[in-house]
């Protein structure tokens, strides 16, 4: 990223505009700081330190892979040589499985070879190699599979990165595995709240949930604060090999999907031309219902601490401590 203000600014605006960012900045920061928490002292601790470099945390790296997502002008030379061997790098970050399905399962509606789940087993598979080579469907070093780790398994944790709606001709909820015809709304990135200029209700689960909780939070330390209002559970804890926990993971995270849709009724569906980064596609307005912010704000809460877990005991499973 560039040392002068301006094009921070820019950055952060042509940011704001994108699809799918997963919980921003301030979210993404948090779930590192959580994760380095729990890793203290370990031997993934040492290990991530080993990949990172010496003024970086897990909180810079768990931001690493949006702002790969940047114009080509703000990127290094590290960040650039990702996008140029992953050009679906931006599929990466998420899956759209109809929220009313009950688990990820490969092969069904918003899954694909670049979905979210599929991108952390490779990558997981990268830092579990004896060696660091780029022989990988990725072509990544195990530096860049920490980097997308740390950032993609918080994006498994919010609920519009797993579950998508799809509306049927008549402003409905439909579930295309049961053979009905749906659009889908791109996680919530065609519903405006309120108005055609509204925020849309993607970005608001990015964001506004995140910014709700740490008002909730007040003078205390964010990351502190959720740990204590949200401490780990074994429920949270993956079984089987550790390839397979981003799959257990996107299915605890659809079950939370299906809330961001209670009480929710996209209507006044209105036509978005086609441009530089989208086909032509119908977008609706949606009006958030009365509890929405405080059930929202909880959830976010709970979701940011759980990531912060699951991140620390991915990492400890990858590079166990010896006995
Ligand atoms: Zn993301």
């Amino acid at each position: 990223m560039t040392k002068t203000l301006l094009p921070l600014i820019s950055a952060a605006c042509f940011m704001l505009q994108g699809n799918a960012h997963g919980y921003g900045n301030a979210g993404h920061q948090a779930i590192g700081t959580i994760a380095q928490h729990y890793l203290n002292g370990t031997r993934a601790d040492r290990e991530v330190r080993m990949l990172l470099k010496k003024d970086e945390g897990l909180d810079r790296a768990a931001t690493w892979a949006d702002r790969a997502k940047l114009p080509e002008k703000y990127l290094n030379s590290e960040m650039k040589e990702f996008v140029v061997n992953n050009p679906e790098h931006h599929s990466y970050h998420y899956c759209d499985i109809p929220f009313q399905e009950k688990a990820y399962r490969d092969g069904i509606t918003g899954t694909n070879k670049h979905d979210i789940v599929h991108t952390l087993r490779t990558c997981i598979e990268v830092l579990q190699a004896p060696e660091d080579k780029s022989e990988n469907p990725m072509k990544i070093n195990k530096r860049v599979a920490l980097m997308l780790v740390t950032h993609l398994i918080g994006d498994l944790h919010q609920p519009l990165h797993v579950g998508c709606s799809y509306v049927d001709e008549k402003d409905q909820f439909v579930n295309p595995e049961t053979g009905a015809k749906g659009l889908p709304d791109a996680g919530a990135n065609h519903f405006h709240i309120k108005s055609r200029s509204g925020s849309p209700l993607h970005g608001y689960w990015d964001t506004q949930t995140v910014k709700s909780a740490r008002d909730e939070a007040g003078s205390e330390e964010f990351t502190a604060f959720i740990m204590e209002k949200n401490p780990s559970k074994p429920e949270w804890d993956a079984t089987g090999p550790v390839t397979t926990w981003p799959e257990q993971w996107a299915t605890d995270t659809l079950s939370l999907s299906k809330t961001c849709f209670e009480g929710i009724s996209p209507r006044d569906r209105y036509l978005v031309p086609k441009d530089e980064k989208h086909d032509e596609h119908f977008e609706w307005i949606v009006t958030l219902p009365d509890d929405y912010a405080v059930r929202s704000r909880d959830v976010v809460n709970t979701e940011l601490s759980k990531a912060g877990y699951r991140l620390a005991a991915l990492l400890k499973a990858i590079w166990p401590d010896k006995k």
